[in-house]
């Protein structure tokens, strides 16, 4: 069953929810419909250089980013730093609220990424996380974006694909 039409009006609400909260927003059909939106308007028009495609990326339906990473990098730049960041995010990406967004970072995203990285996590070994003490801990810092600051220095593209963990 094509559920494209489902996912349509459903990334249409978030594009709305998104503006509200002053992100720029776009929906593309396809990750290669995202690209070229991104290589041949958003970065021209922006001079935007920062894109980020994270695995632990959420995306609340009200219109919020949580963010959760290992070293710290992706959330420094998606909060200060550079002046225009693009953030991709696949239909997959997007849950109800907070709590379902660390649900599915912590019991999900952060076990397979650990377990197709190698690493020596305990979740790498039960698909579950036991909030661990492990020198290869990839569950650090948390970002959650309420709102972009200052209007449309953050934007983002919703995928009309699963993409990513
Ligand atoms: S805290 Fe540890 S066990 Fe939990 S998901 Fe992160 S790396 Fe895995």
């Amino acid at each position: 069953m094509d559920t494209s039409e489902y996912w349509q009006i459903r990334l249409n609400e978030l594009r709305k929810a998104l503006e509200k909260n002053n992100f720029e927003a776009y929906v593309a059909e396809n990750s290669s419909e995202a690209n070229n939106l991104v290589t041949r308007t958003v970065i021209p028009e922006t001079g935007a250089k920062t894109v980020l495609r994270g695995d632990s990326m959420t995306c609340i339906e009200a219109g919020q980013l949580v963010n959760l990473d290992m070293v710290g990098n992706r959330v420094g730049g998606i909060t200060f730093g550079p002046k225009h960041v693009i953030v991709l995010v696949g239909r997959n990406k997007i849950v109800p609220d907070l709590g379902s967004a660390m649900e599915r970072t912590r019991n999900y995203a952060a076990p397979a990424n650990a377990m197709r990285f190698g690493l020596q996590t305990p979740c790498a070994k039960t698909a579950r996380c036991s909030d661990c003490s492990s020198p290869d801990r990839i569950c650090n810092t948390w970002s959650i974006l309420e709102k972009s600051y200052p209007k449309g220095r953050v934007k983002v593209v919703l995928i009309n694909e699963d993409l990513g963990l």
